[in-house]
Formats: C-alpha cells, sequence, structure tokens
C-alpha cells in the first residue's frame, strides 16, 4: 500500500491547507476531511454542490495575521467581499476583527453580524452612492477611503447634513505594478481606483478645509493575489514618503490602510503560512518604520480562500474524440474563477483507494451550464474517479461563494460551516421557486 504523503500528492505537502483540509485514513483508504468531520457524510447530508468551510482554520489565519503584525498598532480589516457569509463575518468579529466593506450591502451585513464592529469599518470603493454613505455615518465607522474628489464633497455634504464628522483616508495610487491577473491589478495610473498619489496634496488640504471632514489617514489596494512581497514594499514606500509630506503641512495622519491582497497557493506549495505572513508583515512595516501610525490591514483571500472547499458529485464520465470529460455538478455558477480569471484550483478525488492511486488519467472537469466556458479544470491529470464520486475543489473560500450566481436558473449551493466534530448550516440551499418569485 502507497504512503500517505505519496497518494495525497502536493495536496497533502501544501502547509497551508490544514488544519481545515486533510486526507485520513480508513481501512485502505484515505478520506478527505474537514477538520473532524469526512465530507462524503457531509455530501450524504446536504448533497452536493456543497461549499465546506473549516472554523479553526479561518480562526488561525486570523491570528497568523494578528501574530506577525503583533510589534504594530493594527486593526485587521477583514474584506468583506471575499467571503460575505454572515455566520463567518461573525466567527470573524468574535475574534475581534474589524472590516472592509465596499458597499450599503456588505455593511449591513457587518451589522447583522455584530453591531459593535462598526467601530472596525472602513468603507472603501469608487463609487459609494449618498444613500451607502449616509448609511455608513449613521453606523458611526471608523473610516471612509475617499477615491475623487467629487466624492470627497459628496461625504462632507452627507456629514454635513447629519451635523457629523466623517473621518477620511485618501486612497491614493501608487502607480506601481503587481504580477496578477489584470482584472484583479488595481495599482496602476490606468486603472479606475484611488487618487494619483502627485495630486492627493491638494485633496488632503481640500480635506482639511471642510468643518465636516476629519483627514485621519491614507490608504492604498495595490490589487488581489499578489504572491511577492515587493511591490507591496514598493507602495508603502510611496505612501510613507507622503506622509512625511503631508504631516509637515499640518496634517494629522494616524492611520495607514495597506489594503488587501496577499494571494494564496493555489498550485504550488510554497512557505508555511506563517513564515509568509511574517515576510509580508516585514514588507509592509519596514517603509512604515518611526512614523508611528495605527496600521489598518484589509486581507480577504488569505483568511478564507484555502479555509473552503467546494464539494461536487461526478455526474457523468464522457468520451468525445479520445477527450475525456468529467461532468460534475457544479458549474460556473457556483465558482467562476476559472472561468473569469483562468484560475487553477487543485482537485482531488474525496476518497482515495490504495490501490488505484496509480491509476491516472487527463480529463477536462466541466459542469453543466451551456457555455465552453464552463470547466473548472482542463487537461488535468487526476486519479480515476466514477460516476457518483465525490470531487473537491479546494482553496474555493474567497471569491467562491461570493461571486455565484443563478445563471441557467441554478440554485446557489448550501454552505456548512465545521467546528471539529460539529457543522452547522450557515446559508441553507436555494429554491428553484426563489429564483423566479420576484417576477410572479
Ligand atoms: C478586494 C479588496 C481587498 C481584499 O483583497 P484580497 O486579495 O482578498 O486580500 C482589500 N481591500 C480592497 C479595497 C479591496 O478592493
Amino acid at each position: 500500500m502507497m504512503r500517505r504523503n505519496e497518494l495525497a500528492g502536493p495536496f497533502q505537502v501544501n502547509s497551508q491547507r490544514p488544519p481545515g483540509f486533510v486526507l485520513r485514513e480508513r481501512g485502505q483508504d484515505f478520506v478527505l476531511h474537514c477538520e473532524d468531520i469526512p465530507l462524503p457524510k457531509l455530501a450524504e447530508r446536504y448533497g452536493t454542490p456543497l461549499y465546506v468551510y473549516s472554523a479553526t482554520a479561518i480562526r488561525e489565519r486570523l491570528a497568523t495575521f494578528n501574530h506577525a503584525f503583533r510589534r504594530v498598532r493594527h486593526t485587521i480589516c477583514y474584506s468583506v467581499k471575499a467571503n460575505s457569509n454572515i455566520n463567518i463575518l461573525r466567527l470573524l468579529a468574535r475574534q475581534g476583527c474589524g472590516f472592509d466593506v465596499v458597499s450599503g450591502g456588505e455593511l449591513e451585513r457587518v451589522l447583522v453580524a455584530g453591531r459593535s464592529a462598526a467601530s472596525k469599518v472602513v468603507f472603501s470603493g469608487v463609487g459609494k452612492s449618498r444613500d451607502e454613505i449616509t448609511a455608513a455615518l449613521k453606523a458611526r465607522i471608523l473610516l471612509f477611503n475617499v477615491e475623487s474628489e467629487s466624492e470627497l464633497r459628496v461625504l462632507a455634504e452627507c456629514a454635513k447634513r447629519l451635523r457629523m464628522v466623517a473621518r477620511v483616508a485618501l486612497r491614493v495610487n501608487p502607480d506601481v505594478a503587481a504580477d496578477t491577473h489584470p482584472y484583479i491589478s488595481t495599482g496602476l495610473r490606468k486603472h479606475k481606483f484611488g487618487v494619483p498619489i502627485n495630486s492627493a496634496r491638494t485633496l488632503y488640504a481640500e480635506a482639511a478645509g471642510s468643518r465636516s471632514l476629519k483627514v485621519a489617514g491614507v490608504s492604498v489596494h495595490i490589487g488581489s493575489q499578489i504572491t511577492d512581497a515587493a511591490p507591496f514594499a514598493e507602495a508603502i514606500a510611496r505612501v510613507a514618503d507622503l506622509i512625511r509630506e503631508l504631516r509637515s503641512n499640518g496634517h494629522k495622519i494616524d492611520y495607514v490602510d495597506v489594503g488587501g491582497g496577499l494571494g494564496i497557493d493555489y498550485q504550488e506549495p510554497r512557505l508555511k503560512f506563517p513564515d509568509y505572513v511574517a515576510k509580508y508583515a516585514q514588507a509592509v512595516t519596514k517603509p512604515l518604520r518611526g512614523l508611528k501610525v495605527h496600521l489598518l490591514l484589509e486581507p480577504g483571500r488569505s483568511i478564507v480562500g484555502p479555509a473552503g472547499t467546494l464539494l461536487t458529485s461526478v455526474l457523468y464520465r464522457k468520451e468525445n474524440d479520445g477527450k475525456h470529460f468529467l461532468v460534475v455538478d457544479a458549474a460556473m455558477n457556483d465558482l467562476i474563477r476559472p472561468a473569469l480569471y483562468g484560475a487553477y484550483h487543485e482537485i482531488v478525488p474525496v476518497v482515495q483507494f490504495g490501490d488505484l492511486a496509480a491509476k491516472k488519467e487527463t480529463v477536462d472537469v466541466v459542469g453543466p451550464v451551456c457555455e465552453s466556458g464552463d470547466f473548472f479544470a482542463r487537461d488535468r491529470e487526476l486519479s480515476r474517479v466514477e460516476e457518483g464520486d465525490l470531487l473537491a475543489i479546494l482553496d474555493a473560500g474567497a471569491y467562491g461563494m461570493a461571486l455565484a450566481s443563478n445563471y441557467n436558473t441554478r440554485p446557489r449551493p448550501a454552505e456548512i460551516l465545521i467546528r471539529g466534530k460539529s457543522a452547522k448550516v450557515i446559508r441553507r440551499r436555494e429554491k428553484v421557486r426563489e429564483l423566479y418569485s420576484a417576477e410572479l
């Protein structure tokens, strides 16, 4: 019989996935577990496709972040858009986490998860409406990350009407390239985000001139799924220069919001997560040394990504002119990352038989949606699985359910949160009727 590590291949050695997802021996076989629960049991009880999250993994990843930044004053403001399930927000809020929201809807989710979290909310986004701004003012959030001169004026008007003072940071665009997918790179001049760092000083002067605004910080966010520390260091070095200049002009800069964007290992195992985050922390904090700022961090993907899996069943095996397909019951509407970004997700059979481990085949893993873009893997070498078997699409905790849709009138999956031996339905599966009831 093969040893566990050989059998599990890269999955087992990717040190970012445990404690959430591990293979455990069951007789001759190995079964993928989320914490202490075998995934086949969840599939049986709740059906597939199914999102499964590990509460322990989420908590540990947040703790890892906090530990890496322990030497500086900081607040983690989890980026709600990565996974906005209220139960996950509540879990994070209980650990003292703050939140980065990009809409009034996300703010409402945070307030439902825990009213007291409002004091640790930052509001980002290039197109905040007056209603959203007003709601955020009423909730007394920590900070508005303002992205344009017009928004600054609207924020001042809304605050004035409520006789309140809004704390503001300007989101500056540092014109730094990050090696990531073009759709999720945000820190270049050509992008719609932020204000050019060179025109920021004029806007800070304008903000300081308003009695309804209080200049409180600088913010920057250069993109997502960035696995190299250098662009972060470069962007923050530019921000540090700006802070020195703003302070010398009399502005009070207490907060530096360094955004999110730390990538995860979808493919190749790299450093252990604590070492990886420590490196990131060093890149972020070094340029700010001596400035005595309160750091705000907005990680999303790196907190929840590896803590979630999309569990799916093989509906059909199919061969077209020598090409092999596994048609599964999950589709691009459930997890759009492969279709949208050409993203890679590791896919593993949930039950791995000792004696069949060597039997590999090259397949496309595809969903039932009527688009050729509806795939999870192309020409992927997988251990042979049969119709009815379960596959786990790994690292699906971030931008999975959050980006899910009802395309093809497909109900979105249920979501289950695991803690040790306990499983909690944190979102029940939608019913088809709910998908069209607003049309009747
Ligand atoms: C998307 C986003 C984040 C989170 O990015 P991750 O890559 O998930 O860490 C943080 N801040 C802002 C402003 C964002 O738009």
